[in-house]
């Protein structure tokens, strides 16, 4: 069987999610923070209740009036999972219904396997975490797959040839819902970091860009606390500007692209040119292995090698071209840095973006946008990919109901 959760919350879902970011929250501050009439959100507020996805937690002390009821999330209504799946790395999350981690597993990424092996194995391990965390099938929502782009997420394929022509096409989406007998949902992968970024509530802005750095380079922009999204989700692909037309040929089909100046696997090619280094570092050069390699030139630059430092200085300035330019499209003020290449190189990056942009961006003036470092540069992902399951869904819409089950529920 193969399902997909819906691509667009309902009205219900906008609500829940609205009860989930706030924490504890008043049916009045519901009102003023949904547009709705006072009549709607109590209607919808008892239904919620009585299915169960949130709950009263008591009453706000106030100096006069009837104190307000409050309601929370209730975070055992229902679960999602999120999976991260890169040519090199795998991150595979469990969160609650109020949008918490509940667990966190770690696995290689695709290599040169076939999607069918590939989805096999993370299917597998998706099993195993929800049997550690103790959570049975029936409460699970679904599963937001996250992965590189471009990608036609309605149909649940990628229409690229990475990591390999096995993949274009293939029915990732509807064949890791019918081996887990769960919904899938297709997400990209630096848009689910946006996501994850405004979810974890670090970032003091509402609108802001995201680059992420796995294998690859891309680009995420929320703006006004929505995720911009574009025509079909293929958004902000930063990793594709074209920094030299003569430059290295690039997946995409195009030259000199950002993600061939300046990604990881640029970076440990020019270190592999010099056997010294390479050997210095334990460097394998396979492409399967980039951010493995990656890792230990970024550890030997914060261990003090000049050598390392200097590689990742140049790819860091022209990840700040590309910030630049990010934040000249859309007049952000805040650049948000994720993805698992960043766990160790993060802070060199991070500050090489924060001069680029106080020097070049051209609201400067106004005042210089800051450059920010993820606290979940590997999970952000992962974590974002399950939020879109939560918003899209609630318990009520699945086909086969939870324990205790609660009712379908529409305003
Ligand atoms: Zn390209």
């Amino acid at each position: 069987m193969s399902r997909s959760p819906a691509t667009r919350p309902s009205t219900t879902g906008l609500l829940l999610d609205l009860v989930r970011t706030a924490g504890t929250v008043s049916r009045v501050e519901l009102v003023e923070a949904a547009g709705l009439t006072a009549g709607t959100i109590t209607n919808v507020v008892r239904d919620l209740i009585d299915g169960g996805l949130v709950h009263e937690v008591g009453r706000a002390r106030t100096t006069r009036g009837t104190p307000r009821r409050l309601i929370q999330i209730n975070p055992e209504a229902g679960f999602a999972v999120g999976a991260q799946l890169d040519r090199c790395t795998t991150t595979v999350v469990l969160v609650d219904f109020a949008g918490r981690t509940q667990a966190t597993a770690g696995l290689r990424g695709a290599g040169q396997r076939s999607p069918q092996d590939t989805l096999t194995t993370l299917a597998e391990h998706i099993d195993d975490l929800l049997s550690s965390a103790g959570i049975v099938r029936d409460r699970v929502l679904g599963v937001g797959l996250v992965t590189h782009g471009p990608q036609d997420r309605a149909r649940g394929v990628l229409l690229t040839d990475q990591p390999s022509p096995l993949w274009r096409e293939y029915p990732l989406a509807s064949a890791l819902s019918s081996a887990l007998d769960l919904p899938v949902l297709l997400e990209n992968d630096a848009t689910a970091a946006a996501i994850g970024e405004q979810w974890a509530g670090d970032v003091p802005t509402a609108t802001f860009g995201v680059i992420y750095m796995g294998s690859g380079i891309g680009g995420g922009v929320v703006v006004d606390g929505d995720v911009y999204r574009g025509r079909a989700s293929n958004t902000i692909e930063i990793g594709h500007i074209t920094l030299d037309q003569g430059g290295a040929p690039c997946v995409c089909g195009n030259r000199g692209c950002v993600e061939v100046t300046a990604g990881p696997a640029a970076v440990v090619a020019q270190a592999m040119r010099d056997r010294n280094l390479a050997e210095r570092w334990s460097l394998s050069g396979s492409l399967d292995e980039t951010l493995v390699d990656f890792e230990r030139l970024a550890r030997a630059s914060a261990r003090g090698d000049q050598d390392a430092h200097a590689l990742l200085e140049s790819s860091a300035q022209y990840l700040a071209l590309a910030a630049v330019t990010l934040v000249n499209l859309f007049d952000l003020d805040t650049i948000v840095l994720a993805g698992p290449a960043f766990s160790t190189a993060g802070p060199q990056y991070r500050d090489h973006v924060a001069r680029a942009l106080s020097e070049h961006a051209l609201s400067r003036e106004l005042s210089p946008a800051k450059s920010l470092l993820s606290a979940n540069v590997a999970t952000a992902a992962a974590v974002g990919g399950a939020l879109s399951v939560l918003r899209s869904s609630s318990p009520g819409e699945r086909s086969r109901s939870a324990a205790p089950p609660p009712r379908s529920l529409s305003i």
